[in-house]
């Protein structure tokens, strides 16, 4: 290796993010010492990208950089956490400076967005992979846990389904995903983790999610560890234009349900507080659209817009299934 592991990392990872008051002591000593604030408590969640399943061979460091911290603080964002720390294990074939520093460059960039200082992290060598760890802080009993949803409650979304997905399907070539405009790239390179949404919903919402694996399957997380169902309306669905000229043109309503990688939110909203909800969001400058209801009977069903229901083919990416 032409850089030893210690030049590594005081080159691209001993300074990345923002500083911080809390941070006692960041990267360089065996442990970080991290002042959580008096009366907060902490939210963890880890998260890895691995060549191959996560992203392609040859994918842009940069964008690689900024999305193992996105899709991180995107869990965060789902519990209603601010955002502090991050720590990263990397696994690296070589040493390369450039994609390291395209790497560091995309991570510290997020990370700074957000007030976040990478305080340690683990390095060794072997095929690409990358894990981060993100931790936040959130006021007792006001995380937004996926265990809260209730009979009667709506469903809402923050932006757009299907836009990463769509530009998934045209990197590798599919015909009908031709054309795809370059800014549905971006919501599959560098997904934005919807803080503020999550934020402006502490509180509110009775339970959330992120949708990583489509919303099918991660609605029906929701509706699992609340022990309720849902019934969902599609012609309600926030659909891109592109995402939409697609469904049109193919029938295909996989993508905006399970494709995966939206890195949007789902939230279940007690009726009485849907105006507060959306006003919420909406300070916050975001985008909640409600596409459905709470239910007693179990599992996560779907009206097309001409009133049939549609069987789903699919539940989202499983990794062992
Ligand atoms: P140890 O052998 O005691 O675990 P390491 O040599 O792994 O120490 O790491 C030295 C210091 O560098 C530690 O503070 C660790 O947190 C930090 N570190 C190692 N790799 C990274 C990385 N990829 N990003 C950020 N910090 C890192
Ligand atoms: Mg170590």
């Amino acid at each position: 290796m032409a850089l030893s592991e210690f030049d590594l990392i005081a080159e691209y990872f001993s300074n990345t993010g923002s500083p911080r008051e809390d941070v006692v002591l960041g990267v360089g000593d065996d442990c970080a010492l991290l002042q959580v604030p008096t009366g907060m408590q902490l939210a963890v969640s880890i998260d890895t990208l691995v060549e191959g399943v996560h992203f392609l061979p040859g994918c842009d460091p940069e964008d690689l950089g900024h999305k193992a911290l996105a899709v991180n603080l995107s869990d965060l964002a789902a519990m209603g956490a601010a955002p502090a720390w991050a720590t990263l294990a990397l696994t690296l074939p070589a040493t390369d400076p450039a994609w390291l520093s395209a790497f560091s460059r995309g991570f510290g960039k997020l990370a700074e967005q957000h007030g976040v200082r990478l305080v340690g992290g683990d390095t060794t060598r072997g095929g690409l992979s990358l894990t981060v760890q993100v931790h936040g802080f959130v006021e007792p009993d006001s995380a937004l846990r996926r265990d809260g949803a209730v009979v009667g409650d709506l469903v809402g979304v923050t932006g757009a389904l299907g836009d990463a997905g769509l530009a998934l399907l045209s990197l590798r070539g599919e015909a009908a995903a031709a054309n795809c405009p370059p800014a549905l790239y971006t919501r599959l390179q560098r997904p934005t983790p919807r803080l503020a949404e999550g934020s402006a919903l502490g509180g509110v919402a009775s339970a959330a999610i992120d949708i990583s694996d489509g919303l099918l399957a991660d609605l029906g997380h929701v509706c699992a560890r609340s022990r309720v169902g849902a019934d969902l309306d599609l012609a309600r669905l926030p659909l891109s234009q592109s995402v939409s000229h697609y469904v049109q043109q193919t029938g295909r309503w996989e993508l905006p349900l399970a494709a995966g990688d939206d890195y949007e939110l789902c939230v279940t909203v007690p009726p009485d507080r849907r105006l507060l909800a959306e006003t919420r969001v909406r300070q916050a400058g975001g985008l909640l659209t409600w596409i459905g209801e709470i239910a007693v009977q179990p599992g996560v069903r779907c009206r097309l817009p001409d009133g049939e229901r549609l069987v789903a083919e699919t539940g989202g990416y499983e990794h062992f299934g």
